[in-house]
């Protein structure tokens, strides 16, 4: 079969991909070994998909060249999608920090996009597996011949739109970072970001009892900082800032745990000085008594406030804002929302996501190098980059 353009990955990006080259009028075709269409987007958000967030920038993405997302960020932003949600009758809201999610499930997203690809005559192909992809030189330029289980195909276009490694339940596979390799593009490492940390084995031994503690907390590491819940897990730390962080720790470092930001602790602590309470008490109003009581007793000694010097107290404040914890590792790539790593985007056109050294060739979506953070990020960058190779694919 030979078609205009084929497509491997019908997740997030692959879908808005192929929907927007189908709108041009190109024939498109979509493989994908899993049953079923856009199954991380039927996870995301806890089911409601956190589709985009109202104010996504450069900043929002860590990437190997900070310039490189602009390009197809500006010009398929939150609006578009929004916009494509209206037409619809699709109805979303906003939570904290310009965050969009669904009003009902994000199944309604999948069967829209399914909609607009049939609409724009796309065919898809599920339940195939990839045997191998190979280059042809044509006498029209360049074609790409893919074998698979159920049948070969020819395109001039290929678009690569498999995604990152986390979470293989759902279909999860390096066949594009393994491709991209096989042409000869650079990948860059691969690792679990958006993910728990864990416990060190000896602070799993004292930290384990805090298990189920979620507070407001700011956890920094190499400079980031973020300020957000935090949970004790009997395994380690979860909660929104320190997924976050996961993302920009470097396997080895401690993370600082500031357990009351914004708070002055130590205008509280010296207002108790002559005060008969006990360090742990005083802290117990101001974090949940079972983490006071821990952390006094790891962190400093807890006395009398009338027996504690101002030097004391000065440091007690200095270790609540900075509590160092080292951890041992992350919960890998089971737990992991998106994969840090991927085609290396010095070998992309930042307009279009071709390849600089194989034309006709693209990578969109979290196969690339390119990583959200929390709150939409991740699936906004799906769409984009699908969107941009769907232009000119
Ligand atoms: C639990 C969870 C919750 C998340 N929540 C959010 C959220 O709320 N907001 C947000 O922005 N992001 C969220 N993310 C991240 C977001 O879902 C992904 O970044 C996004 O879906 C990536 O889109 P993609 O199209 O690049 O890849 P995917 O959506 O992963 O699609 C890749 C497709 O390629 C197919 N494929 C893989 N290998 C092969 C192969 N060898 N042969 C054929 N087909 C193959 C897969 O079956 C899949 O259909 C979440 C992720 C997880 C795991």
């Amino acid at each position: 079969m030979t078609t205009d353009v084929i497509i491997v990955g019908a997740g997030a990006s692959g879908l808005l991909c192929a929907m927007e080259a189908g709108r041009r009028g190109r024939s498109v075709l979509v493989l994908d070994h899993s049953m079923e269409i856009g199954r991380k987007i039927l996870v995301s958000g806890g089911g409601r998909c956190n589709f985009t967030n109202r104010s996504v920038s450069r900043d929002h993405y860590i990437c190997g060249i900070p310039d490189f997302p602009v390009s197809a960020l500006s010009r398929y932003t939150s609006e578009d999608f929004t916009a494509l949600l209206d037409q619809h009758g699709i109805g979303y809201h906003e939570k904290e920090a310009g965050q969009l999610f669904c009003d009902d499930s994000s199944r309604r997203i999948v069967d829209m996009l399914k909609l607009e690809c049939d609409r724009a005559s796309v065919r898809f192909l599920l339940d195939c597996k990839i045997l191998e992809v190979r280059r042809l030189d044509g006498v029209r330029g360049p074609r790409f011949s893919v074998a698979a289980d159920l049948g070969s195909f020819e395109s001039s276009s290929l678009v690569i739109a498999t995604g990152g490694l986390s979470w293989p339940g759902l279909g999860a596979t390096s066949f594009g970072q393994k491709l991209a390799r096989g042409f000869g593009i650079r990948v860059t490492p691969l690792r679990p970001g958006l993910t728990p940390l864990k416990f060190s084995r000896e602070d799993a031994e004292h930290y384990s009892q805090l298990s189920g503690i979620s507070v407001p907390a700011a956890v920094s590491c190499g400079g980031t900082r973020f300020e957000g819940f935090i949970l004790f897990t009997h395994r380690g730390l979860s909660g929104p800032a320190v997924l976050q962080l996961s993302s920009y720790w470097d396997g080895k470092s401690p993370i600082e745990v500031d357990l009351l930001p914004r708070i002055d602790v130590l205008s509280i602590l010296s207002s108790k000085r002559g005060s008969r309470m006990h360090l742990h008490t005083l802290l117990g109003r101001l974090l949940p008594d079972r983490l006071a009581k821990l952390w006094c007793r790891l962190s400093c000694h807890s006395r009398p406030l009338n027996q504690c010097s101002a030097r004391d107290l000065e440091e007690a404040s200095h270790r609540l804002h900075h509590w160092e914890i080292r951890p041992g590792g992350t919960e890998g790539f089971n737990k992991a929302e998106v994969t840090r790593g991927g085609v290396d985007t010095r070998e992309l056109s930042s307009r279009t996501m071709e390849c600089n050294k194989v034309p006709g060739l693209y990578f969109t979506g979290e196969v690339t190098d390119v990583t959200g953070q929390l709150g939409g990020y991740n699936l906004h960058w799906a769409w984009a980059s699908g969107h941009a190779a769907g232009e000119v694919a």
